[in-house]
């Protein structure tokens, strides 16, 4: 089927069209460079950028794809979970379509639409897999035994999702937001084992009642003491080593779960989604441990693992071909949907 899938829910405008697992075009509006001087995303800003951006992109999706809107079998779309407003604008623009052209809508959650993206790239999804998924809003192990039906959640933050860990470090560092990519470029040039920063969570006392969690707000706040503690007695603060420290630090904990989890669960097919999976560091550092244990790794192309409009696409492709029933047109944006609603009212 030629699916439109439709992507809102934070500051990504994102129009995907593929053909089965083909995908055709991912066209991606920003409005990252709007709330990069406010340190985090302002959701009325997001909101109106959506608005704007949201007809233009859904020309260049059509234009690369070179299909017409008439041509599309299924609309897609982002219902959850994410920014109210932002999401409100994505489902308003998907019922319109579906309405206007005589389509069935599918109301997607944006979390396993992380995960189904990587159908894309590496083909049909190992049944089951187990998937890490680590963004801006999210960190979570789940086993994905039915991308259009069944998500189990193994465990998750407790606090601080690992790319907020990211934004906030980086900004205690000085380095632009969204942070996640300029500490991924400073920690090359740095040294991971300058110092010992928390793995949180992975005391023996902690894994028993949160094995598969994380947490990442100590890391946080231990990286800024040492970090005062070095401007108080008036050194200088080695930038490089204290990102590629705190790097380590989360994909160290990162990869130790996950690859705890897969045991646990007799998985040995590890999937890692969402803007985090972008990491140079976390892909290199799973790819190694991964294989020492015989466990597969599959990580989409960093520019497939932040959002866009290909994973809502390829989610809504994968509705279709399960034959799942379509969203009614009376579909919510729903700004907390749990990550085991794969699909919406
Ligand atoms: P969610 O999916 O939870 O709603 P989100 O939609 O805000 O989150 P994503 O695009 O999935 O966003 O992820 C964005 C996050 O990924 C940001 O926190 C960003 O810093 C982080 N990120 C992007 N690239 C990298 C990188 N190379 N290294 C580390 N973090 C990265
Ligand atoms: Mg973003
Ligand atoms: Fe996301």
């Amino acid at each position: 089927p030629l699916v439109l899938g439709i992507e809102t829910s934070c500051d990504e405008t994102g129009v995907g069209i593929v053909r089965g697992r083909t995908l055709l075009a991912d066209a991606v509006a920003s409005s990252v460079d709007a709330h990069a001087r406010f340190g985090g995303v302002v959701p009325e800003v997001a909101s109106r950028a959506h608005l704007e951006a949201m007809v233009p992109t859904l020309d260049r999706a059509c234009e690369t794809a070179g299909v017409a809107l008439d041509d599309v079998d299924a609309i897609a779309v982002t219902s959850g979970p994410g920014l109210a407003g932002a999401l409100l604008v994505g489902v308003a623009a998907a019922k319109s379509l579906a309405f206007a052209l005589g389509k069935p809508l599918y109301g997607v959650n944006h979390l396993a639409a992380h995960v189904a993206v990587d159908q894309l790239e590496h083909g049909p999804l190992p049944d089951p897999c187990l998937a890490l998924l680590v963004s801006g809003g999210h960190s979570s192990l789940l086993r994905v035994a039915d991308v259009t039906g069944d998500v189990v959640p193994l465990g998750a933050t407790i606090d601080d999702a690992a790319g907020e860990a990211f934004d906030k470090v980086a900004r205690l560092l000085g380095l632009p937001f969204p942070g996640g990519p300029h500490i991924d470029r400073m920690a090359r040039e740095g040294d991971q084992v300058a110092i010992d920063f928390p793995r949180g969570l992975t005391s023996r006392r902690d894994l028993e009642r949160h094995r598969f969690d994380f947490s990442f707000s100590g890391l946080k706040t231990a990286v800024a003491r040492w970090v005062e503690a070095r401007e108080r007695s008036g050194e200088p603060v080695p930038v490089a080593d204290v990102a590629a420290s705190f790097q380590e630090a989360v994909c160290d904990v990162l990869v130790r779960k996950a690859l705890d989890a897969a045991a646990a669960e007799g998985i040995d097919d590890l999937l890692i989604g969402g803007g985090v999976a972008a990491n140079s560091r976390l892909r290199a550092l799973a790819g190694e441990r991964a294989a020492a244990v015989g466990v597969r790794v599959r990580v989409p192309r960093p520019g497939l693992c932040t959002d866009n409009g290909a994973m809502v696409a390829a989610l809504g492709s994968s509705m279709v071909a399960a034959g799942r029933p379509p969203s009614s047109l009376d579909l919510p944006a729903d700004s907390s949907l749990p990550v085991t609603e794969v699909l919406a009212g």
